[in-house]
């Protein structure tokens, strides 16, 4: 129910959750961070409140200055731990709101070609479509365009990425998701208010965008692939 995601020069996962934690509004029934420590992916995920979530991070600190969180509103799969997003493979982890309607035929379609799911979420298939393209060779931003057209549903989700430590890969449609732009540092957010703490200037993206984003440089492409120019804006929500 709500999405971060930070390229940071300093580690984020305690950022990932004082900016979930902005996000709270929108309610939720568990939630989770992923980071880039080193090359890996490693994440921490928890039933129940933000405090459970961070009470694990206490016991098992997650370092690495890239990362991604998530509150979850369970639509389909019970609100527990392993239903908790980001949900990921070795190469890919993703958060995502909203509700991937074909997700039951594409979950088969995975499965024939040897994927292992882990969880009863619509989401997860998101993770190993990605994946299916990444194992064939294909660059994360390639196997990210080649993954949204077979997706039907309302999502906003967020991507990071094994081995690639400068990279933050985003995609709207039907539920809301906007670009912070930091100084060295590159946000995404469900909305202002969960990036108030980083930066005010924002770009929202439209229906059917989505961005690969650097620290550096945000690139957003509209749903035919064509690079579009969203505005960006201070937002005045910062704090
Ligand atoms: N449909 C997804 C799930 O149930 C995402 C729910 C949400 O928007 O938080 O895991």
């Amino acid at each position: 129910c709500g999405i971060v995601g930070i390229l940071g020069r300093s580690p984020v996962a305690e950022l990932l959750v004082d900016s979930l934690k902005r996000l709270e509004y929108r309610g939720y029934d568990s939630a989770g961070v992923a980071t880039l420590e080193g090359d890996h992916l490693a994440r921490r995920r928890a039933e129940g409140k933000l405090k459970n979530l961070e009470k694990r991070l206490q016991a098992e600190p997650l370092g690495g200055h890239t990362g991604i969180g998530h509150t979850r509103w369970a639509t389909h799969g019970k609100p527990t731990e392993s239903n908790a997003h980001p949900h990921a493979t070795e190469n890919v982890a993703v958060v995502h709101n909203g509700i991937i309607e074909n997700f039951r035929e594409l979950r088969a379609m995975l499965e024939k070609q040897g994927a292992k799911f882990s969880s009863e979420t619509d989401t997860e298939v998101v993770a190993h479509l990605v994946n299916s393209y990444l194992l064939k060779g294909d660059t994360p931003q390639e196997a990210v365009k080649k993954s949204l057209p077979q997706l039907r549903g309302a999502f906003a989700l967020a991507f990071v990425f094994a081995g690639h430590s400068d990279l933050m890969i985003g995609a709207r449609k039907g539920s809301p998701l906007a670009v912070g732009h930091g100084d060295g540092e590159m946000y995404l957010g469900s909305d202002a208010i969960a990036l108030a703490p980083f930066t005010d200037t924002i770009s929202y993206l439209e229906d059917g965008d989505w961005v690969v984003l650097s620290r550096e440089i945000s690139v957003i492409y509209d749903e035919n692939n064509v690079v579009a120019n969203r505005e960006v804006l201070k937002s005045g929500a910062s704090s």
